[in-house]
């Protein structure tokens, strides 16, 4: 999970620190020397940690906050101040251009999750209404072209490619005459990484710049390889005109290294985030969101949206109406399974909310796998099972706990679940009624 091990650290020192009532200078010296050490723990860079520590302590130090009646909570309240003002402050947008169509161009390092990315952007910027072309001009990693094809397909967005041709900069020319006559207001470029930056691939990616004048480079670098991801984000700010940053696999992060030190390395702010795997899991860049969960504060409103994302909200009507009418079918409760699939990692939305610790989520794990289990059943029904139009007799429970790779004994379980879940609705509502009529002097 992301951040997990700096949150646990700092929110380790922090609860200390909290527990003292009034603190002395020495307390908090004590405290920002573990800060220090968390943050080097958490890759930070170096230069970056000393002046973030320097920092804190100076505002934290003086009489206001020292004397105060909440002297850690004020420590804590700089300490997230700090981490937001260090992560570039309020969330940086993409810069859209005036005379579309926008264009948008990928660079970074092979494994970088570029090609993952750009359609991952794609459909972020389609669901925002716009209609976004890609174009595949990675012609040295093979398959990448074909690659980015299934990636676009799936998220239904149009790729551009010249399959054959080995000439980047001419595909990207092409790519983008071809949006112009096919109305797309924005073309993400995917260009090839290499394994490590040279020469030949900084040549290729300006001379794409040159001829493609993109709106906006957008260098995609992995959170997951800490410092390293700020040296390669330092050394291509330094060779081509980056606008923005963004960082794969922050779901995986624990540290956070490469968070908190891009933005002041390079001056360039993050603008999105990898989340995970699926094409739904690019999320914009919130500093104080990150801070917050830093800080064990809770996401909440990533949360919320997140919820408003993933919920059909005519789905969610609909499975209400039926909750009232006991009309619910297995065919309902997988469809409820999948939105919820929809939020991402089940830890990952829990590490959301606020009080949640990161050591109470290890048990999550196995309760996804529950959920899987309990998914494979209702999968081996046939239809006309699930929607409870034939009897389950023990011959088609065999079949389904067959068909499942699961024991008659899960299938038994899942059927008395769900037949309780029903009765429970049944009183519910029954008693409701009741209840209101006695209430209403029937
Ligand atoms: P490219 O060589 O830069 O084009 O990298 P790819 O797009 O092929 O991605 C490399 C790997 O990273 C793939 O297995 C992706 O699924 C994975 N990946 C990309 N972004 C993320 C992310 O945000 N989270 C996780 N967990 N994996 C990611």
């Amino acid at each position: 999970m992301a951040f997990e091990s700096l949150a646990d650290k700092l929110q380790n020192t922090f609860r200390k620190l909290k527990g003292k009532g009034k603190i002395s200078e020495k307390d908090l010296k004590d405290a920002m020397r573990e800060v220090k050490l968390a943050l080097l723990e958490a890759d930070v860079n170096f230069k970056v940690v000393k002046d973030f520590v320097r920092q804190v302590s100076e505002r934290a130090s003086g009489a206001e906050v020292m004397e105060s009646l909440t002297p850690a909570q004020q420590v804590i309240k700089i300490v997230n101040e700090e981490l937001v003002r260090l992560m570039g402050g309020t969330e940086q947008r993409l810069s859209i251009s005036s005379k579309p169509p926008t264009v948008i161009m990928m660079a970074g390092l092979q494994g970088a999750g570029k090609t993952t990315t750009a359609a991952k952007l794609g459909g972020l910027l389609k669901k925002q209404g716009k209609r976004p072309l890609l174009c595949a001009c990675d012609v040295y990693r093979p398959a990448a072209v074909k690659q980015l094809q299934i990636v676009g397909g799936k998220l239904d967005l149009p790729v551009f490619a010249e399959e054959g041709c080995t000439d980047a900069v001419k595909i990207a020319k092409d790519g983008l005459a071809h949006a112009l006559a096919h109305a797309n207001d924005i073309l993400i470029i995917d260009t090839a990484g290499r394994l490590h930056i040279d020469e030949a691939l900084m040549n290729e990616l300006k001379e794409i710049s040159k001829e493609v004048k993109p709106t906006e480079i957008l260098l995609v670098v992995d959170a997951m390889t800490g410092q390293d991801a700020v040296n390669v984000a330092d050394a291509f700010n330094k060779e081509l005109e980056i606008g923005g940053v963004i960082l794969t696999k922050l779901d995986g992060d624990t540290r956070g290294g490469a968070a908190l030190s891009v933005r002041a390395v390079t001056n360039k702010p993050i603008k999105f985030c990898g989340m995970g795997e699926k094409l739904t899991d690019l999320e914009v860049f919130h500093p104080d969101r990150m801070a917050s969960r830093i800080l064990g504060m809770g996401d909440m409103l990533s949360l919320i949206e997140k919820a408003e994302q993933a919920l059909d909200m005519k789905k969610a009507e609909e499975l209400e109406r039926k909750l009232r009418t006991q009309q619910f079918t297995f065919t309902d409760f997988l469809d409820q399974m999948e939105q919820m699939k929809n939020m991402g990692p089940l830890q990952n939305v829990l590490g959301m909310l606020p009080g949640v610790n990161a050591a109470a989520l290890k048990n999550v794990d196995v309760d996804e796998k529950r959920l899987a289990r309990i998914e494979a059943i209702i999968k081996a029904m046939t239809p006309r099972e699930r929607d409870l139009l034939d009897k389950l007799t023990p011959s088609r429970k065999e079949r389904i706990a067959r068909g499942s790779g699961t024991g008659m004994n899960e299938v038994n379980a899942l059927i008395k679940q769900f037949e309780q879940m029903q009765k429970m609705m049944k009183q519910l509502s029954g008693g409701m009624s009741k209840k209101m009529k006695k209430n209403r002097g029937f």
